[in-house]
């Protein structure tokens, strides 16, 4: 990769700032790319840990993610600017510990600027074990991942009552791309309603365990799930499974999901509207995780309440785009995309 040509990178947006994180000792490879804000006001964004065939991808995806991760905190109300780590997987498994525990020293150069959480490839004990090396790590206090599900829960909702004038997910059929933390807690939460659910993931022990515990769901292969005739498409795996190629075999009806960055680019939103898809927007619906990680860096106390009111915001911030995407024949993506892009200007 050369790094003089970052500006030159389609996911560059004149970040604040991009830092590579070196540890020889424990293997350790990470880059944090902090889009807005993260100067007056902390920036967050939870670190990825993912093989990356080159520098450069790893790269390209703290620079896209961590726009998102502006975009999401825009919409959701908060003066936060957005960021994202991510750490390239280690040749050596035997080095995680040492490796997390470089990586959470390095988050404190950011002196509280820049916090952190889980994202894909990060568990619950692997962020315990970076909180010993930094407090600047959330996602404790109330799980991320339920609320970030409540919240994609209340965008499927919303979606069917737009597409079919029926929140009711009695007769509705689902796609459920990847069953990690995410994609199994939107099982939960829909398993007990819906008619018909598939699901995927290319981690055969996690399918297996899946149909275990949720008898009823119908597992296909990963590279079936996205063409299923189902009303809801979930993409709960990593980015970009929207793009040109993908595009031409989707039959749902609506796509809902907790991935960020689900769009390739926004032409692929483009044509999703043009079929006639509701897509709904992933840092919109997804927001959940952020509002229950801000609740425990804003307050001292847990009050659940609190919680449930902020993530029920969804509903309304959603509402309001595809309303305004009906009014203005736009696509809701590009709606809110540039509502978020307004917000996100001002973080500092
Ligand atoms: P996870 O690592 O727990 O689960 C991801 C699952 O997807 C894994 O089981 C993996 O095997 C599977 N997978 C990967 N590629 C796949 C493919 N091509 N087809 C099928 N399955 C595939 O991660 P997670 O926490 O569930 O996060 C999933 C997505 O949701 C990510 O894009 C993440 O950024 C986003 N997200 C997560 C949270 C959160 O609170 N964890 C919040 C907001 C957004």
């Amino acid at each position: 990769m050369n790094h003089t040509s970052i500006e030159t990178l389609p996911e560059f947006d004149d970040h604040t700032l991009l830092v590579t994180v070196v540890d020889q000792s424990s293997g350790l490879k990470a880059y944090i790319a902090i889009h807005r804000g993260g100067i007056k006001h902390p920036a967050f964004g939870a670190t990825r840990m993912w093989n990356y065939p080159t520098d450069g991808e790893a790269i390209a995806e703290a620079l896209k993610l961590s726009r998102i991760m502006s975009y999401k905190s825009a919409l959701a109300g908060f003066k936060y600017g957005g960021a994202k780590a991510v750490i390239v997987f280690p040749k050596d498994r035997a080095q995680r510990s040492a490796l997390l525990a470089a990586y959470a020293r390095r988050v404190n150069y950011f002196r509280g600027y820049f916090i952190t959480g889980a994202d894909v490839g990060i568990s619950l004990k692997d962020l315990r074990l970076m909180k010993k090396q930094t407090s600047f790590v959330v996602g404790f206090r109330s799980d991320p991942v339920a609320y970030t599900m409540l919240g994609v829960f209340y965008g499927i909702q919303i979606s069917l009552k737009e597409v079919f004038g029926s929140a009711e997910l009695k007769n509705r059929s689902f796609a459920v791309q990847g069953l990690g933390k995410t994609g199994t807690e939107l099982l939960k939460l829909i398993y007990p309603h819906a008619k018909k659910i598939y699901v995927t993931d290319i981690n055969k022990a996690r399918m297996r365990s899946i149909k275990q515990d949720f008898p009823l769901v119908e597992p296909v292969a990963p590279h079936d799930i996205i063409s299923q005739r189902v009303d809801v498409f979930s993409p709960c795996a990593l980015g970009s499974v929207i793009n040109k190629k993908t595009i031409k075999h989707i039959h749902a009806r609506i796509i809902a999901g907790s991935a960020n960055s689900q769009l390739e680019n926004i032409e692929a939103g483009n044509l999703l509207y043009k079929k006639g898809i509701l897509y709904a927007p992933d840092y919109v619906i997804n927001a959940g995780g952020l509002m229950a990680v801000v609740d425990e860096y804003e307050h001292t106390h847990k009050d659940d309440n609190r919680l449930h009111r902020k993530v029920a915001t969804i509903k309304h911030t959603l509402s309001e785009i595809l309303a305004k995407s009906r009014r203005t024949h736009k696509p809701p993506h590009v709606i809110a995309d540039a509502l978020a892009e307004k917000i996100a200007k001002t973080f500092v």
